[in-house]
């Protein structure tokens, strides 16, 4: 048997951190297995539907090195088969046309909640004769297909994250909805649990993997194969994505979109890196870097947790960083070049050399949109100086010192590492200084700041673009004007 999986999001906004971390746990499944990961969209709720968030899924998963098999599927050209299945169900007397109005199903819920019962359809159309449904054409009203569910039914079914699990028919709200009718009596528009059956059979999907939100749906599903004669695949139900307090993670009061964990400055890595970790625990728990090709020969399902995944920021940015302070230079200023474009600096310089601004750098980031900050000394021609660079300036000898480098960069405008060390040791005797007083006047005369990246390789690459000098000059003036 060859392993088959999909996921089915729906368009109808921006690729969710949930639907993503499905994505990445049926991908190392299929990848695992030698098996196929499908994607189809489930776009049969047109008015909730955009292309762009179509886009926004297929770009999201190629951002985090998620392929799919096969051609991307669109549910909304799959409509015949849907129809000819409601058909069946209806020729084969386990569905039915039920004619209640809005009303008539709101004043159902009112006197069932009065009652104290939980709110359902209560089959009342189930058995019309030809004559009612006749009056009811008559009268326009406008029919839903409604499947049967049996109250005394159990369902159940073995788990592969969760294990055994059972389901009461009489918990399942009543027969259900399955499609609507078109103004003219055809069948029309399906509903979820019967689109999502018919495509899992069609494409012979042999996992379910999805979030646990879905299993009440996979027992009314399960009904459903049934009524097709269908055996049905195994399913695993991933656990919930929760915030660090344990409540679900909602759109509203998180970031949840993936293109906004892009933007925010993370690397497409340490994102599935760290959803591959939200509910999958690995062989050796102590080893939590992986790529997903890695990943994939250790996954199993039986490894995935039931209790919900708590989103943890300080592991996810952990995570980023390791990529980060890892990759090769000429990717990582690749990733940061967008984040510098929007910050409005100036990239007309040697690519090279921005790549040496980018190593510089690395081991200060944790997430890309850091740079910004780190690199700003590199990437504007003039810093501000801080205070307490203004009172280091301000120290006896440090005036003196700072002159006497200028004056040798007069004379010798370029400098390699050799000769920049040369130089301080030269202006520390000469002007009889520590060596220290030397550094950290340098250090703020060229960054502003006291602290920062390596001093040296610092004042090499501002030296490269003669952007040195001219800082020393405008502290020294500073100085001498009062601060
Ligand atoms: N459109 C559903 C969702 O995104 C699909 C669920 C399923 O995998 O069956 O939640």
């Amino acid at each position: 048997m060859t392993v088959r999986v999909r996921i089915a999001p729906s368009p109808t906004g921006n690729l969710h951190i949930g639907t993503a971390r499905t994505a990445v746990f049926n991908w190392l499944y299929a990848r695992c297995h030698g098996g196929k990961f499908i994607l189809r969209i489930e776009d049969t709720d047109q008015t909730r539907s955009r292309p762009e968030y179509t886009e926004d899924i297929k770009a999201g998963l190629t951002w985090l090195g998620l392929d799919w098999d096969e051609q991307l599927r669109f549910q909304s050209q799959r409509l015949h088969l849907y129809r000819e299945t409601t058909q069946t169900l209806l020729d084969k007397g386990l569905a039915y046309r039920c004619y209640c109005t809005e009303e008539e199903l709101n004043q159902m819920r009112e006197a069932q909640k009065a009652r104290g019962e939980a709110p359902r359809y209560d089959n009342r159309h189930r058995n019309l004769t030809p004559e009612q449904q006749a009056a009811f054409e008559a009268e326009g009203r406008r029919p839903v297909i409604r499947f049967k569910i049996e109250d005394n039914r159990d369902i159940i079914w073995h788990d592969q994250v969760r294990g055994k699990l059972f389901w009461k028919g009489s918990d399942l709200g009543g027969d259900m909805v399955i499609a609507r009718t078109s103004p003219e009596g055809d069948i029309g528009q399906p509903l979820y649990n019967l689109a999502v059956v018919v495509d899992d059979m069609d494409m012979q999907i042999t996992h379910v993997i999805r979030g646990e939100d879905h299993i009440a749906n996979t027992a009314k599903q399960i009904l459903l194969y049934e009524a097709l004669g269908s055996s049905l695949p195994k399913f695993a139900h991933t656990p919930l994505i929760l915030n660090m307090q344990g409540q679900k993670l909602s759109k509203r009061e998180n970031v949840t979109a993936i293109s906004d964990f892009q933007e925010m400055g993370f690397v497409p890595e340490a994102m599935a890196n760290y959803m591959m970790l939200l509910g999958w625990t690995p062989p050796d728990s102590t080893e939590e870097i992986f790529t997903l090709s890695q990943a994939a020969e250790k996954f199993s399902l039986d490894r995935v947790s039931k209790a919900g995944a708590r989103f943890d920021w300080a592991k996810l940015d952990w995570l980023n960083s390791q990529y980060i302070h890892q990759m090769p230079a000429n990717r990582l200023v690749e990733l940061l070049i967008p984040y510098w474009q929007a910050a409005g600096y100036d990239l007309d310089v040697d690519r090279a050399w921005l790549e040496e601004v980018a190593a510089l750098i690395a081991s200060s980031l944790t997430r890309l949109s850091d740079a910004v900050e780190q690199a700003k000394s590199f990437l504007v021609k003039s810093v501000e100086i801080s205070e307490e660079g203004i009172s280091q300036l301000q120290q006896p000898g440090s005036t003196e010192a700072l002159e006497a480098i200028v004056d040798a960069l007069e004379t010798q405008p370029r400098l390699s590492e050799a000769d920049a060390q040369q130089l301080v040791k030269q202006v520390t005797k000469e002007k009889n200084v520590k060596k220290g007083l030397v550094m950290r006047s340098l250090r703020a005369a060229l960054t502003g700041e006291l602290r920062g990246h390596d001093l040296m390789q610092s004042w090499l690459l501002l030296n490269q673009h003669g952007w040195d000098k001219p800082r020393l000059q405008q502290a020294l003036r500073l100085v001498s004007s009062g601060g």
